[in-house]
Order: structure tokens, then sequence, then C-alpha cells
């Protein structure tokens, strides 16, 4: 897929960032790029059957939003706490240092829905494993988990363990 191989080489790979010693691969111009934003997007989706998406803050949003429309989806912010002002269900997870959370808007998603859940990166799998418990613990069902990149080498999979992985690009 020409469009597909075209948009991964808008991603720029910024070293040192956030902090000395990783290479951080940000997406923004990608998205940025009309074509490159219809590639990802139909690429996400293609072949799955859902009923709406949840997209991962931050940039989960973006792809999310893109994603749904181009499905006639509706789509969910999943959000680190503090953002909304009522909560259905939150998920606490650990990462390499500390831990993070992630909270459900209310009356968003209802049981039994098929989700589509989208983020830009996989690293170490903590963000897209709590997403996905974070439906399933909410009675719905995750169709996949996508993204646009996965840093294989990180081994984050394992933590999404029993789900469908989708990413565009392994690195
Ligand atoms: P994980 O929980 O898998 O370690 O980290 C994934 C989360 O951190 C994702 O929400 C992702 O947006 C962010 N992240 C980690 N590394 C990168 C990176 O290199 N590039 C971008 N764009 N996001 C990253």
């Amino acid at each position: 897929d020409v469009d597909l191989k075209n948009s991964i080489r808008l991603i720029r790979e910024v070293p040192d960032f956030p902090e000395p010693g990783v290479l951080f691969r940000d997406i923004s111009p990608m998205l940025a790029d009309p074509a490159a934003l219809r590639a990802i997007t139909d690429a996400l989706g293609r072949g799955l059957e859902f009923d709406v998406v949840a997209g991962v803050e931050a940039r989960g949003f973006l792809l999310g939003a893109a994603v749904a429309q181009a499905h006639g989806t509706g789509v969910i912010g999943l959000r680190k706490p503090g953002k909304l002002p009522e909560v259905a269900d939150r998920i606490s997870y650990e990462l390499e240092y500390g831990h993070a959370t992630l909270e459900l808007p209310a009356d968003t998603l209802r049981a039994g829905q098929r989700v589509l859940v989208v983020d830009d990166v996989l690293a170490t799998g903590g963000t897209l494993g709590a997403a996905c418990r974070l439906v399933r613990q909410a009675g719905s069902e995750v169709t996949a988990a996508t993204v646009v990149m996965e840093l294989a080498a990180l081994g984050g999979r394992a933590k999404v363990d029993g789900e469908h992985v989708r990413a565009l690009l392994r690195s």
C-alpha cells in the first residue's frame, strides 16, 4: 500500500525525548498531511466490525475521531485523571516508573458494544492493555486494539494479552 508507506515516512524520530536515551516517535507531521491521515485512518479500521471507537488521550483522540468518522461510528475519549466531570469507571496500571490511570466518561459506552481501541504507539503496553481492560470492565467487547506503531523490542504485546492487536508498523 503506497499511501501507507508514504504516511509512515512522515513519522519523525526525536532522540532524547521525553528523557535522555528515549527515541520518541512523533506522528504530528503524519496527522497534518491529508493523504496520510486518510491512509492511516482507513488502515486502522479496515475489515473490522465495531460499534464505537475508544481513543486514548491524547493522540488517540485525534486518530480515534478520524477512524470513527470514516466508519460512521461515535468516539469515546479515555482520559487521564482529573479531566472529566463525571466518570463511569476507571483503571490504574503500572508504568516503568510509578503508575497511571485511565477514566471512562459517564454515559458513553454501553454494555455489549463492540469497541475499537485506538492509540498512536504501543511501547511497554501498559496503556493499551489498561484501555482494553477498562472497556471489558464496562461489559463491552474489544474488537481490536489498534496502533500506528509498535515498538516491538519493548515487548508491550504481552500486556495486551488475549486481545487482537493491530499495528500498522513494527519497529
Ligand atoms: P506504553 O504504556 O505502551 O509504555 O506507552 C504508550 C503510551 O505512551 C501511548 O499512549 C503513547 O502515546 C505514549 N508513547 C510512548 N512512547 C511513545 C513514542 O515514542 N511516541 C509517541 N508518539 N507516543 C509514545
